[in-house]
């Protein structure tokens, strides 16, 4: 696009290939991005809260994957639309900086973007509306930490980390054992976890899955689970106090980097070349041996030669070991990462308290692992499930709860959940919006409608009459000044979310306004969109 004049100086633009260009200018492009961000939210309302449904998505290679989790939908539906894009983005940023709240981040932005087209048909200058949305998320915001509520944990009382974790796990697969499964989530969290800096190295916590067995069997593992085994079958499958030597050079003659060329013609010539390869493994097992080490983690792969050599000096050793892995388990073991054989020496070995080879049920599947390593506290969740749709989805909502987890740890802040904090921010910001005179009263009483979609969203999807539930809550909260009163999602008789354990962190519920807030308003303020056109 470039600006250009004419002979009597009025400015015109003019559009490089203008006839492969569709434009869209004015109120017209707002509403037009409201409308495709709207359908995007749309999409995931009904996953919203315990009663929410999942969604099935295919992938172009016939992948398919069952989940509940918002980003993890938008990520798959390959939204096509670019503003629908912008939706995808926020939902991402809110998993990335908080890892839950990521299906509400969007319903709210969504129910944000609806309603300020009401305020555009009223005749409302968008960027007064972003306004007014900015000074009503600030309002809301503050409401949050005037009703928030601290919760004091130690390693001896995780309850309350507990409890919370099962808020988020409520919604999920893995719903009729949250108990357990945020248990364990805890457990991770806190075995990882640097209290006096409040702060969590989640790349600590692995979580691994093998398909089979029940969800029941997931466990946490005080160590590191390596979906691998023993090179040699006649390797013993398990070893305790043992020295570990990490390479990653591989167990493999070296290679001449340029083309070349061997002739062997005579049988004198291929037992030379057999025996140079031999001497080979010879030395570099020797070298292992004399370095004292009593197992080898490799990460590369090594020939049968080496292997059978391997096992008879008695040296046990795992091949294709994944770099993260190496990292993590050099971390744990204390050991340095060896990159050639001559530079292994005695003091670049780790130790490892017990390392165990485990296999399950009737497959050949084997795993290892590595327990009792001096330096690091990293674990492992190690879940089971049905199948591998099922196991994959566990994987993140486990991933959502240690989330959930760190950011207690972090800042143990709570608000209440099913739409309780929504509904008190709502009435904070209405109160805040009649003592506005100008325009923006407006866009925060509307922001204040759109707030009671999340509330409005789990009513409908747990088969309540969504406006009669929400008025009713209201009214409530209004009345008895009680802003831990939210939907009955499940049914259990009493609203107060105090009784039914529904918590959420105050780091997620503030993130998730902000970045709805912040996408709406880049949303109002575009207004001319100019992109290829679809049609030629
Ligand atoms: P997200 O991806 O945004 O975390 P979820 O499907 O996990 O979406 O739903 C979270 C919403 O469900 C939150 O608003 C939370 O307060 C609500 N919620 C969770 N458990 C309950 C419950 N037992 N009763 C009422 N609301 C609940
Ligand atoms: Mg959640």
């Amino acid at each position: 696009m470039s600006l250009a004049f004419d002979e009597f100086g009025r400015p015109f633009i003019i559009l490089r290939e203008q006839e492969r260009k569709s434009r869209v200018k004015g109120i017209e492009a707002v509403k037009a991005s409201i409308m495709a961000a709207k359908t995007v939210a749309r999409t995931l309302r009904s996953s919203l809260g315990p009663k929410g449904m999942d969604k099935m998505l295919q992938s172009p290679d016939g992948d398919v994957t069952i989940t509940n989790d918002g980003a993890t939908i938008l990520e798959m539906m390959e939204v096509e639309n670019q503003i629908g894009k912008l939706m995808v983005e926020l939902s991402k940023s809110q998993d990335h900086e908080i890892g839950d709240g990521t299906t509400g981040v969007v319903v709210l932005a969504g129910a944000l973007l609806e309603h300020a087209e009401a305020l555009l048909d009223m005749g409302m200058h968008p960027l007064r509306i972003a306004e007014g949305y900015e000074m009503a998320c600030k309002v809301a915001t503050e409401n949050l930490d005037k009703i928030k509520t601290r919760f004091d944990f130690s390693k001896e009382n995780i309850e309350p980390l507990v409890k919370t974790c099962m808020t988020t796990l409520s919604s999920k697969v893995v719903g009729r054992l949250k108990r357990p499964m945020a248990e364990i989530c805890v457990k991770a969290v806190l075995a990882v976890a640097d209290l006096e800096r409040r702060d969590v190295n989640l790349d600590l916590i692995k979580v691994e899955g093998k398909v089979g067995g029940k969800m029941e069997d997931t466990r946490l593992v005080e160590g590191i689970v390596i979906d691998k085994e023993f090179s040699h079958p006649q390797m013993p499958k398990e070893l305790n106090d043992v020295k570990v030597a990490i390479l990653t050079c591989p167990f493999e003659p070296p290679k001449p980097k340029t083309k070349h060329k061997v002739d062997i013609d005579t049988v004198e010539k291929f037992e030379a070349l057999r025996d140079a390869e031999k001497a080979y493994f010879t030395d570099m097992v020797q070298r292992c041996k004399d370095s004292g080490a009593e197992l080898v983690i490799c990460q590369w792969g090594f020939d049968d030669e080496a292997n059978h050599l391997l096992m008879h000096k008695n040296l046990p050793a795992v091949r294709w070991v994944g770099g993260v892995e190496i990292e993590l388990l050099a971390m744990a073991t204390g050991a340095r990462i060896v990159p050639r054989f001559q530079e292994l020496t005695a003091d670049k070995l780790g130790m490892a308290g017990s390392v165990k080879e485990v296999g399950f049920g009737t497959t050949k599947d084997k795993m290892l692992v590595i327990e009792g390593c001096p330096n690091l506290k990293a674990v492992t969740i190690f879940v089971r499930g049905g199948n591998r749709m099922v196991l994959d989805e566990i994987k993140r909502s486990l991933h959502d709860a240690i989330c959930v987890a760190r950011n207690l740890v972090r800042d143990n802040a709570i608000v209440y959940g099913g739409g309780a904090a929504e509904i008190s921010c709502a009435l904070a910001v209405e109160e805040a919006a009649d003592k506005v005179t100008g325009v923006e009263h407006y866009a925060m009483r509307t922001f204040a409608d759109a707030l009671q979609a999340v509330p409005l969203a789990l009513a409908e999807n747990s088969g309540l009459p969504p406006i009669e539930s929400l008025t009713a809550v209201k009214k409530r909260q209004l009345e008895e000044k009680n802003p831990y009163l939210g939907i009955d999602c499940n049914d259990t008789g009493t609203n107060d979310m105090r009784e039914q354990n529904v918590f959420e962190t105050v780091i997620g519920k503030k993130q998730q306004l902000f970045l709805a807030t912040q996408v709406c308003k880049m949303i109002l303020k575009i207004d001319d969109v100019i992109k290829p056109s679809e049609y030629d």
